[in-house]
Protein backbone atom coordinates (compact mmCIF):
# COMPACT_ATOMS: atom_id res chain seq x y z
CA UNK A 1 0.00 0.00 0.00
CA UNK A 2 2.32 2.56 0.70
CA UNK A 3 4.30 1.85 -2.52
CA UNK A 4 1.49 2.62 -4.16
CA UNK A 5 0.79 5.71 -2.27
CA UNK A 6 4.46 6.27 -3.37
CA UNK A 7 3.83 5.89 -6.94
CA UNK A 8 0.63 8.21 -6.56
CA UNK A 9 2.74 10.75 -5.76
CA UNK A 10 5.25 10.99 -8.38
CA UNK A 11 2.65 10.80 -11.09
CA UNK A 12 0.75 13.27 -9.73
CA UNK A 13 4.59 15.49 -9.16
CA UNK A 14 4.58 14.98 -12.81
CA UNK A 15 1.23 15.44 -14.28
CA UNK A 16 1.35 18.89 -12.20
CA UNK A 17 -1.75 18.03 -10.42
CA UNK A 18 -3.07 20.31 -8.14
CA UNK A 19 -3.92 18.81 -4.47
CA UNK A 20 -7.91 17.00 -4.58
CA UNK A 21 -8.27 18.01 -8.34
CA UNK A 22 -7.01 14.01 -8.90
CA UNK A 23 -10.12 12.84 -9.72
CA UNK A 24 -10.92 15.29 -12.32
CA UNK A 25 -7.52 15.25 -13.94
CA UNK A 26 -7.82 10.91 -14.03
CA UNK A 27 -11.27 11.74 -15.80
CA UNK A 28 -10.11 13.94 -17.84
CA UNK A 29 -7.23 11.95 -18.80
CA UNK A 30 -9.35 8.83 -19.51
CA UNK A 31 -12.10 10.65 -22.00
CA UNK A 32 -8.78 11.57 -23.51
CA UNK A 33 -8.01 8.25 -23.69
CA UNK A 34 -11.26 7.17 -25.44
CA UNK A 35 -10.57 9.54 -27.93
CA UNK A 36 -12.46 12.48 -26.42
CA UNK A 37 -12.17 16.06 -26.21
CA UNK A 38 -12.84 16.79 -22.68
CA UNK A 39 -13.04 20.37 -23.23
CA UNK A 40 -16.36 20.43 -25.29
CA UNK A 41 -19.50 21.54 -24.04
CA UNK A 42 -21.27 18.54 -23.05
CA UNK A 43 -18.28 17.00 -21.25
CA UNK A 44 -16.74 20.16 -18.89
CA UNK A 45 -18.64 18.69 -15.78
CA UNK A 46 -18.36 15.24 -16.69
CA UNK A 47 -15.29 14.78 -14.45
CA UNK A 48 -17.28 16.25 -11.43
CA UNK A 49 -20.00 14.04 -12.32
CA UNK A 50 -17.79 10.76 -12.46
CA UNK A 51 -16.15 11.25 -9.36
CA UNK A 52 -19.36 11.72 -7.02
CA UNK A 53 -21.25 8.91 -9.02
CA UNK A 54 -17.96 6.59 -8.46
CA UNK A 55 -17.85 7.84 -4.90
CA UNK A 56 -21.76 7.17 -4.25
CA UNK A 57 -21.30 3.65 -6.57
CA UNK A 58 -18.43 2.80 -3.58
CA UNK A 59 -20.22 4.27 -0.33
CA UNK A 60 -20.03 1.10 0.86
CA UNK A 61 -16.36 0.48 1.81
CA UNK A 62 -17.26 3.40 4.45
CA UNK A 63 -20.21 1.85 5.90
CA UNK A 64 -19.64 -1.09 8.76
CA UNK A 65 -21.67 -3.69 8.83
CA UNK A 66 -21.02 -4.52 12.46
CA UNK A 67 -22.73 -1.05 12.62
CA UNK A 68 -25.59 -1.38 11.48
CA UNK A 69 -26.15 -4.87 12.68
CA UNK A 70 -25.36 -3.51 16.24
CA UNK A 71 -28.81 -3.29 17.83
CA UNK A 72 -30.49 -6.72 17.93
CA UNK A 73 -34.03 -7.11 20.11
CA UNK A 74 -34.50 -10.28 22.23
CA UNK A 75 -37.71 -11.96 21.18
CA UNK A 76 -39.29 -15.19 21.47
CA UNK A 77 -39.73 -15.26 17.52
CA UNK A 78 -38.63 -18.94 16.39
CA UNK A 79 -40.01 -18.65 12.78
CA UNK A 80 -37.52 -17.64 9.79
CA UNK A 81 -37.45 -14.10 8.89
CA UNK A 82 -37.16 -13.80 4.80
CA UNK A 83 -36.63 -10.26 3.60
CA UNK A 84 -37.50 -11.01 0.09
CA UNK A 85 -36.85 -8.76 -3.73
CA UNK A 86 -34.33 -6.12 -2.25
CA UNK A 87 -32.99 -4.38 -5.27
CA UNK A 88 -29.10 -4.08 -5.61
CA UNK A 89 -26.75 -2.50 -7.77
CA UNK A 90 -23.00 -3.23 -8.05
CA UNK A 91 -20.10 -2.21 -9.87
CA UNK A 92 -17.86 -5.95 -11.05
CA UNK A 93 -14.55 -5.83 -10.50
CA UNK A 94 -13.56 -6.89 -13.20
CA UNK A 95 -14.63 -4.49 -15.67
CA UNK A 96 -15.73 -1.45 -13.47
CA UNK A 97 -19.14 -1.88 -15.11
CA UNK A 98 -22.23 -2.49 -13.15
CA UNK A 99 -24.58 -5.76 -12.21
CA UNK A 100 -27.85 -5.57 -10.73
CA UNK A 101 -30.57 -7.24 -9.22
CA UNK A 102 -32.62 -8.68 -6.33
CA UNK A 103 -31.17 -10.80 -3.59
CA UNK A 104 -33.46 -12.32 -0.89
CA UNK A 105 -32.21 -13.51 2.69
CA UNK A 106 -33.32 -15.09 5.32
CA UNK A 107 -32.40 -16.13 9.09
CA UNK A 108 -33.41 -18.05 11.66
CA UNK A 109 -33.26 -16.33 14.72
CA UNK A 110 -31.87 -17.65 18.16
CA UNK A 111 -33.89 -15.61 20.43
CA UNK A 112 -32.49 -12.29 18.63
CA UNK A 113 -33.72 -10.18 15.70
CA UNK A 114 -32.92 -7.13 13.85
CA UNK A 115 -34.51 -4.54 12.95
CA UNK A 116 -36.13 -5.54 9.18
CA UNK A 117 -34.41 -2.50 7.32
CA UNK A 118 -31.31 -3.15 8.55
CA UNK A 119 -30.96 -5.89 5.96
CA UNK A 120 -31.49 -3.77 3.00
CA UNK A 121 -28.70 -1.23 4.78
CA UNK A 122 -26.43 -4.39 5.18
CA UNK A 123 -26.88 -5.44 1.16
CA UNK A 124 -26.28 -1.68 0.26
CA UNK A 125 -23.12 -1.89 2.69
CA UNK A 126 -21.37 -4.50 0.56
CA UNK A 127 -22.77 -3.90 -2.79
CA UNK A 128 -21.43 0.06 -3.07
CA UNK A 129 -18.34 -1.10 -3.61
CA UNK A 130 -16.34 -3.62 -6.23
CA UNK A 131 -17.43 -6.35 -6.53
CA UNK A 132 -17.99 -10.40 -7.79
CA UNK A 133 -21.39 -11.67 -7.39
CA UNK A 134 -20.23 -14.71 -5.41
CA UNK A 135 -18.39 -12.95 -2.75
CA UNK A 136 -20.98 -10.45 -2.24
CA UNK A 137 -23.36 -12.99 -1.55
CA UNK A 138 -20.97 -14.48 0.90
CA UNK A 139 -20.50 -11.58 2.35
CA UNK A 140 -24.09 -10.20 3.40
CA UNK A 141 -24.73 -14.07 5.06
CA UNK A 142 -21.34 -13.89 6.64
CA UNK A 143 -21.56 -10.85 8.21
CA UNK A 144 -25.31 -11.82 9.38
CA UNK A 145 -23.79 -15.13 10.80
CA UNK A 146 -20.94 -13.57 12.91
CA UNK A 147 -23.02 -10.25 14.06
CA UNK A 148 -26.91 -11.27 15.22
CA UNK A 149 -25.66 -15.30 15.87
CA UNK A 150 -28.61 -16.75 14.53
CA UNK A 151 -29.18 -20.65 14.11
CA UNK A 152 -28.93 -19.95 10.23
CA UNK A 153 -28.82 -17.69 7.32
CA UNK A 154 -29.46 -17.96 3.80
CA UNK A 155 -28.49 -15.68 0.69
CA UNK A 156 -29.80 -15.74 -2.75
CA UNK A 157 -28.51 -13.41 -5.48
CA UNK A 158 -30.05 -13.28 -8.99
CA UNK A 159 -28.25 -10.77 -11.00
CA UNK A 160 -27.81 -9.15 -14.49
CA UNK A 161 -24.40 -8.44 -15.83
CA UNK A 162 -23.57 -5.63 -18.36
CA UNK A 163 -20.11 -6.84 -18.33
CA UNK A 164 -22.13 -9.87 -19.85
CA UNK A 165 -24.99 -8.41 -21.96
CA UNK A 166 -22.82 -5.73 -23.14
CA UNK A 167 -19.71 -6.85 -24.17
CA UNK A 168 -17.75 -9.96 -24.22
CA UNK A 169 -20.92 -13.13 -24.71
CA UNK A 170 -23.36 -10.09 -25.26
CA UNK A 171 -25.79 -12.65 -24.14
CA UNK A 172 -28.69 -10.39 -23.13
CA UNK A 173 -30.77 -12.62 -20.88
CA UNK A 174 -28.98 -14.46 -18.89
CA UNK A 175 -28.69 -13.70 -15.44
CA UNK A 176 -26.63 -15.29 -12.35
CA UNK A 177 -27.65 -16.79 -9.67
CA UNK A 178 -25.18 -17.44 -6.35
CA UNK A 179 -25.82 -18.62 -3.35
CA UNK A 180 -24.60 -19.22 0.56
CA UNK A 181 -26.27 -21.45 2.89
CA UNK A 182 -24.72 -21.11 6.53
CA UNK A 183 -26.04 -23.07 9.81
CA UNK A 184 -29.66 -24.80 9.43
CA UNK A 185 -30.03 -23.71 5.84
CA UNK A 186 -27.30 -25.91 5.02
CA UNK A 187 -27.58 -28.86 7.25
CA UNK A 188 -31.59 -29.38 7.13
CA UNK A 189 -33.15 -29.76 3.86
CA UNK A 190 -36.39 -28.92 5.06
CA UNK A 191 -35.67 -25.29 6.35
CA UNK A 192 -33.87 -24.80 3.08
CA UNK A 193 -36.77 -26.04 1.08
CA UNK A 194 -39.06 -23.40 2.78
CA UNK A 195 -36.88 -20.89 2.23
CA UNK A 196 -36.47 -21.77 -1.08
CA UNK A 197 -40.21 -22.25 -2.10
CA UNK A 198 -41.11 -18.94 -0.59
CA UNK A 199 -38.40 -17.15 -2.90
CA UNK A 200 -39.28 -19.32 -5.80
CA UNK A 201 -41.50 -17.00 -7.86
CA UNK A 202 -38.88 -14.85 -8.19
CA UNK A 203 -36.20 -17.04 -9.76
CA UNK A 204 -36.30 -18.13 -13.39
CA UNK A 205 -35.34 -21.68 -12.37
ZN1 LIG B 1 -17.33 -7.91 -15.40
Amino acid sequence: MAEYEDDLRKLKEVLEIPQAKEWEATVRLLLRLIGEDPSREGLKRTPLRVKRSLQYLTSGYKQNPARILSRTFTVKHDEMVIIKDIDFFSLCEHHLVPFFGKCHVAYMPDKRIIGLSKIPRLVDAFSRRLQVQERLTTQIAEALDEYLKPLGVACVMEASHLCMMMRGVQKQNTRAITSSMLGIFRTSDKTRMEFLNLIRANLST
